[in-house]
Parts: C-alpha cells; sequence; structure tokens
C-alpha cells in the first residue's frame, strides 16, 4: 500500500508557555436538527492535545469549520453551540468570539490567561477560507503565537487554516493527527493479508478514484451503499428507483472490465423498498429482482452473510461508508453486521468517516476496532497514496 511516510514535530516538541497556540481542530460535528450535537468523538479526539497544551500553560484559541456556509455568515452553522461542550469537557473557561478574524478576535485572544480557552467563530463564514486567501491566513494568524494543526478530518485540504496560516507561524501537528498519521502507516505500509476494504455510501464520485487506486493492494473489496446500486447498474440490472450515479456509470463499467475487478465483490440481494421512507413497506429481494419502483435501501440478508464471514475471516480491515440508509432502523442491518464483524475480526481494523463511527458507536463496539479515525476523505485521499497539504506544511521532525 503506498501509505505516505511523515515525520512531523508535535506540540510536544516546541514550547508553549505563556504562549497563545491557534489550534486547528475538526468541529465539523453531526447535529440533529434542532441543531444540538449528535456525537462527541470528534471534539473527545482533541481532548489530548488540549489537555496538554492548558496543562503546559498555554492559552488556547481554537478554530474550525462546520458545514457548508458557502462563504456567508450563516447562523445555522455558528460554533457558539459548542462553547459549553467543551467547558464541561475541559474544565476550564470558554470563551467565544462572533468572527474567526478581525479586531474583536485579536483582542480576545491577547485577553486570553494561561490555561484558558478561546472559541472563535464558523471559519467558512468567509470566503476566503477555501481559497487559501493569503490575506486572510495572515489575518488568522495574528491570533497565535504557534500554529497546532489537529483536524485529520480536514488536512486534505489546502485552506487558509491549514495551509495559508503556516506562512506565518511556527506548525506542528496535534496529538491526534499524528495518532492517525502513525496508526494508518503501522496498520497499512506492510498490512497483514488478507487485506479486506468494505466502501458504502451514497456519493461515487469521491470514492471511484480511490477505489481504483486501492484495488492493486487490497485481496478483496467489498462494495455497499447506494454505491453498489451504480456497480450493479453498470452491470446491467435493473435498479428501479434506486439512488445511482448515472454519470459515473461509463467509468465504473470500464472498471468492471479490468482484471483487477475480479476482487470486488457486490451484493446479491438487497432490501428493496416501495420508498425512500423509514416507514416504507419492504422486502428481501435477488439484485435481479427490484420491483418496478422500488429502491434499495440496504443490502440483503445473503449478501450480509457473505460480507460479515469475509470481514471476520481477514487479517486487516479497512471500512469507511454505511451499507445503506442506516439512518432508518429498518435499513441500518447491513451497516450494523459490517460494525459487528469489524469487531469480531481477529486482525486490524481500521474505521474512518462519520457514519460509519456512528455505526460503531451505536453497536456500542468501538473498543474492538483497532484505530477509528476522525477523518473521512482524508482516510480516502491518505489511502489513494496522495500527499495530505494540511500536513505537508508541517515542521519537520529531526
Ligand atoms: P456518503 O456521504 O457518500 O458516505 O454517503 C452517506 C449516505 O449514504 C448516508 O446518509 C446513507 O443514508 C446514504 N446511503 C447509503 N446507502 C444508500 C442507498 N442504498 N440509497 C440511498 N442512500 C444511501
Amino acid at each position: 500500500m503506498s501509505i505516505v511516510f511523515y515525520n512531523k514535530k508535535t506540540v510536544r516538541d516546541i514550547d508553549v508557555n505563556g504562549k497563545r497556540v491557534l489550534v486547528r481542530v475538526d468541529y465539523n460535528v453531526p447535529r440533529d436538527e434542532a441543531g444540538n450535537v449528535t456525537d462527541l468523538t470528534r471534539i473527545n479526539g482533541t481532548l489530548p492535545t488540549l489537555q496538554y497544551l492548558l496543562r503546559h500553560n498555554a492559552k488556547v484559541v481554537l478554530m474550525s469549520h462546520l458545514g457548508r456556509p458557502k462563504g456567508e455568515r450563516n447562523l445555522k452553522y455558528s460554533l457558539e453551540g459548542l462553547t459549553p461542550i467543551l467547558q464541561r469537557l475541559l474544565d476550564v473557561p470558554v470563551a467565544f468570539c462572533p468572527d474567526c478574524v478581525g479586531a474583536e478576535a485579536e483582542k480576545m485572544s491577547k485577553a486570553l490567561k494561561e490555561g484558558e480557552v478561546l472559541l472563535l467563530e464558523n471559519l467558512r463564514f468567509h470566503k476566503e477560507e477555501e481559497k487559501n486567501d493569503a490575506a486572510f491566513a495572515k489575518k488568522l494568524a495574528k491570533l497565535g503565537d504557534v500554529f497546532v494543526c489537529d483536524a485529520f478530518g480536514a488536512v486534505h485540504r489546502a485552506h487558509a487554516s491549514l495551509v495559508g496560516v503556516t506562512e506565518y507561524l511556527p506548525a506542528v501537528a496535534g496529538f491526534l493527527l499524528e495518532k492517525d498519521l502513525v496508526m494508518m502507516r503501522k496498520l497499512l505500509s506492510d498490512p497483514a493479508r488478507p487485506v479486506v476494504a468494505v466502501m458504502g455510501g451514497a456519493k461515487v464520485d469521491d470514492k471511484i478514484g480511490v477505489i481504483k487506486n486501492l484495488l492493486p493492494s487490497v485481496d478483496r473489496l467489498l462494495i455497499g451503499g447506494a454505491m453498489a446500486n451504480t456497480f450493479l447498474y453498470a452491470l446491467g440490472y435493473d435498479m428501479g428507483a434506486s439512488k445511482i450515479s448515472p454519470d459515473y456509470v461509463p467509468l465504473v463499467r470500464d472498471l468492471l472490465q479490468k482484471d483487477v475487478a475480479k476482487k470486488i465483490v457486490l451484493p446479491v440481494d438487497l432490501v428493496a423498498a416501495e420508498a425512500f421512507d423509514a416507514n416504507a413497506r419492504h422486502r428481501n429481494v435477488s439484485v435481479a429482482r427490484v420491483p418496478k419502483g422500488w429502491t434499495a435501501l440496504d443490502m440483503g440478508k445473503n449478501t450480509i452473510r457473505t460480507y460479515s464471514a469475509i470481514v471476520e475471516s481477514a487479517k486487516t480491515v479497512i471500512w469507511n461508508g454505511p451499507m445503506g440508509v442506516f439512518e432508518m432502523p429498518a435499513f441500518a442491518k447491513g451497516t450494523e453486521a459490517v460494525a459487528l464483524a469489524c469487531a469480531k475480526c481477529q486482525g486490524a481494523t481500521i474505521v474512518g468517516g462519520g457514519d460509519s463511527l456512528a455505526a460503531i458507536d451505536e453497536a456500542g463496539v468501538g473498543y474492538m476496532i483497532t484505530h477509528i479515525s476522525t477523518g473521512g476523505g482524508s482516510t480516502l485521499e491518505y489511502l489513494e497514496g496522495k500527499h495530505l497539504p494540511g500536513v505537508e506544511v508541517l515542521q519537520n521532525a529531526r
């Protein structure tokens, strides 16, 4: 597997005593319709770094994105709601600044005392963030004396708070980022075989490249979720009203012609429903018999049995993306089964992506997984052997 080797300085390697430490975290957390945070995995993941900094008398300034406000101030995506959560988890005062740059943010960052925390408003309220705008990065850099990146979930993006800011401040890794990189390298640079990758979710676009690049290095690739619908459709099955990605059918068809495609395992049966609805009438059908107008929302019983057996007997498993519409209990069985199979597997298991983590959490088997990665897209890009811009810019360890 073409895992990129990084050897970066971390917060352990620099003096943070009395300094304002600007930390890029990934608090792009799942929330319910009322805006309540429903899963703390990403916040909890940053606690070791934050507690270390506070113990060493740093003044901590936190910055993150949340959702896709598209460069506009939209309070639906405000990070303010995280303030009491952080205060409770860290047990120190946490102030909130309603903007991530500007005079007020600078004043608040300078007023911080040692052992205190300031949370900045959503970075993506400014369109300059995603453009890696130099002037914006410079404004962010005014809020700290050193920069720490602990946002593994975001390091595949060359944004101002990840890349631009490092032009102006000494930049090192946090413990969460370090852990993700070290664990992936340990488990995947010379993985125990067979290596089984399990990929699900809805979007084919961001995963087709990963599939292509991953196929030569894995022994089996199990495909589920709506992505499997596109593969089955490309093979000529009538998928009824199932979600597919029509634009990618030619690419998938092309891939399926290749010799390595023999490693791909697809569902043989599905749970098809009359409508995309939690209470819709549904039944187990063969992939060749999706009723007209029905939609496939989960993998079927026989597929669950096969996929579970392959995962359980693997020596290395990499799982990313749900096997069906797991948010609806009637269509969560395939995803639950993969979570349990990962737990039963005697080999190394690496699970990434918000939905897979939620399934692992729901099944209560997180402690049985070798490495739970907070990254989704970044995990996939790393597995593809791509460089991560947000990691490359950090100072090298000697
Ligand atoms: P992604 O962001 O690509 O990982 O996709 C995650 C989403 O895929 C989840 O919200 C699932 O509900 C959805 N999904 C998985 N399987 C299906 C399916 N068969 N039909 C429609 N949506 C699906």
